[in-house]
């Protein structure tokens, strides 16, 4: 197609005329950064000037960004948790915004155990299907002909539940697959998935994933682009694969559907769609009984040009597996989002992943940046961070989140026209994270007390301690490494603890552990079982020792909570006398705790 070339774009030139668009409005946003931020805090403000919220803190209707910052403080989730509780137990006034909250969406951040509740109104999801509506023509500038072939994305809803109140509270991308502007979008051949609806919004993990990968299958020729949401989703799926080609295999030479598929809507569809192919099983049983799955998405998926998957932060431990099983297909990193606010984009995506920057886009929220680090608690404007400079993202949205911490620390690496560009370097005070979940010092600091009480009646207590998220399995899981001491009375005697209440120590730090973490475990099966090494005596004073030679200050030695520093592991690991996993579920529901 021929493209208007009174459209072209200094990003580069677009694929069509749609695309144009899109390049063209994020030049004007970038270029237009700081006035398009003004514009954006003068309307949530305006909007919201009734608010009880804006009115508490004597805004009197002022929506310049002077006031703004002398009179709203800046806050976290614990700040305005009671607000979002009344909203929770229906106290429909205006809170926090002037438009009434449709629903909450839950974060994989927990508060208390439990996923932070973000309020959200209807126009959010215009916003969120803006940003995702550049990502493609960002790409296409990079990869071209990705209008000849389709993308094999695994996605999936989760459970749902509603407040006190009846409003409902589920992720955010539930909440956008399960919207119209998902469910009837246009067809745009730059964006057409093998997967078709009907499997992507079965509610059952394994129906929806089991179908996702048969569709995958069935279309490997026309697969140029393979993708989830985060890393270790497409790992799940690859992993998924290796459990279940034999049965993948049958239906596609049969052409009939596996009894365990059962959801109506999906089976129907299903059905149209599944027609008997035995020479394309017989290749899936030929690819898949191979001992070596080395490359094994290049070779089954012939076509593939990139894997489209999140690899920046705590998804970055990824990147040798997807390497391994991709044969070293580029990694593409389109965006940053959140529940409380879709961010920005990546401009370059097919660079290496170590230099995936995001540019925020000025448009989603007004934002604001906390140094981090460097002494300085001067908050600054999007347009005036420094490159090179560490930052705490701060947001106040339309939703009614003012000044609000997100927890994400990012470095400044560049400007794109006047809109800065960041690298996510790491979420605040996250030690362990396998898929979605976070887990905080305190929170493994919980754990471990709670699982130790049961060592109490072997007169034995943990003395150290310290972990690592393992993913050379799939899934990943975490690993604890305790030293154990059992008084001298009881040494020897047949009262120490045994092999199985270690391994119920497992699974009681499960139970402790948030709520996330133990819905990852029990209904995405994206965590394995807990797993302890118990270590030798004087392991950690070794591990001290080894510390101090390397430089560490012996009066200001820690024990790391955490490791992941090879040499460290090789010590730990070598003195290991014991291994445990937890031999069950935790508990878990959709149903909150509180
Ligand atoms: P949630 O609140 O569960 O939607 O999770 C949002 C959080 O996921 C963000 O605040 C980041 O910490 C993380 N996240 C989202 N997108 C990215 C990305 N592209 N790279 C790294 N981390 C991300």
């Amino acid at each position: 197609m021929a493209v208007d070339s009174t459209l072209s774009s200094p990003l580069g030139p677009p694929a069509c005329d749609k695309d144009a668009k899109a390049l063209r409005f994020i030049e004007e946003m970038t270029r237009n950064a700081d006035a398009v931020q003004e514009r954006v805090l003068a309307e949530i403000l305006s909007r919201n000037a009734e608010t009880e919220y804006l009115k508490r803190f004597k805004l009197d209707g002022a929506t310049d960004r002077e006031t703004f910052k002398t009179k709203i403080p800046v806050i976290t989730y614990d700040d305005v948790q009671p607000e979002i509780q009344r909203i929770a137990n229906g106290d429909r006034s205006p809170i926090l915004s002037a438009h009434p909250i449709s629903e909450f969406l839950t974060s994989s951040g927990t508060s208390a155990g439990e996923r932070k509740l973000m309020p959200t109104i209807k126009e959010e999801l215009d916003r969120r299907q803006l940003l995702y509506s550049l990502l493609m023509p960002v790409m296409n500038l990079y990869v071209p002909g990705l209008d000849k072939g389709k993308g094999l994305y695994f996605l999936f809803v989760k459970s749902e539940t509603r407040t006190p109140s009846g409003l409902l509270a589920r992720p955010v991308l539930t909440s956008y697959y399960k919207s119209e502007h998902f469910k009837t979008r246009p067809y745009d051949p730059y964006n057409v998935y093998t997967s078709p609806n009907e499997a992507i919004l079965c509610p059952d993990s394994y129906q929806s994933m089991y179908t996702q990968m048969l569709c995958g299958l069935i279309e490997r020729n026309q697969v140029l682009r393979l993708g989830a949401v985060f890393a270790s989703g497409l790992l799940r799926a690859i992993r998924f694969l290796q459990l279940n080609w034999v049965e993948l295999a049958h239906d596609i030479r049969t052409g009939s559907l596996n009894s365990k598929i059962t959801d109506p809507k999906l089976k129907n569809h299903m059905k149209h769609f599944i027609k008997p192919d035995p020479e394309l099983a017989s290749f899936v049983i030929q690819e898949c009984s191979n001992e070596n799955w080395e490359g094994i998405i290049t070779r089954i998926w012939p076509n593939t040009k990139y894997l489209d998957v999140i690899v920046t932060g705590a998804m970055a431990q990824y990147i040798p597996t997807l390497n391994y099983y991709s044969g070293g297909l580029p990694l593409a990193c389109t965006m940053y989002a959140s529940s409380e606010c879709y961010f920005g984009l990546n401009l370059n995506p097919m660079c290496k992943p170590s230099e995936v920057s995001y540019t925020i886009m000025p448009n989603m929220a007004y934002f604001e940046f906390l140094p981090h680090g460097s002494g300085s608690t001067r908050i600054v404007d999007l347009a005036d961070v420094e490159v090179g400079k560490e930052y705490e993202l701060v947001i106040t949205t339309y939703a009614g989140l003012y000044r609000y911490r997100v927890g994400d620390i990012l470095r400044v690496t560049g400007f794109h026209n006047s809109a800065p560009q960041f690298h996510f370097v790491r979420r605040k005070n996250v030690l362990l994270s396998i898929d979605s979940d976070k887990t905080d010092e305190s929170e493994l600091q919980r754990a471990v007390e709670n699982a130790s009480k049961l060592l109490v009646k072997f007169n034995t207590s943990v003395v150290e301690y310290t972990s690592y998220a393992n993913t050379e399995t799939i899934p990943g899981h975490y690993v604890i490494y305790w030293e154990l001491l059992t008084k001298a009375d009881s040494v020897n005697s047949s009262n120490s603890p045994t092999h199985e209440v270690l391994n119920q120590c497992c699974l009681e730090m499960e139970e402790s552990l948030n709520s996330v973490y133990r819905q990852c475990r029990v209904a995405d099966h994206s965590i394995g079982p807990l797993e302890i090494r118990v270590v030798k005596n004087g392991t950690f004073e070794e591990l001290m020792d080894y510390a101090i030679s390397r430089g560490a200050s012996i009066n200001q030695y820690k024990v790391p909570r955490c490791v992941n520093f090879t040499p460290i592991m090789e010590l730990l690991d070598s003195r290991v006398v014991s291994v445990h996993f937890s031999q069950d579920l935790p508990h878990w529901t959709p149903e909150r705790r509180r």
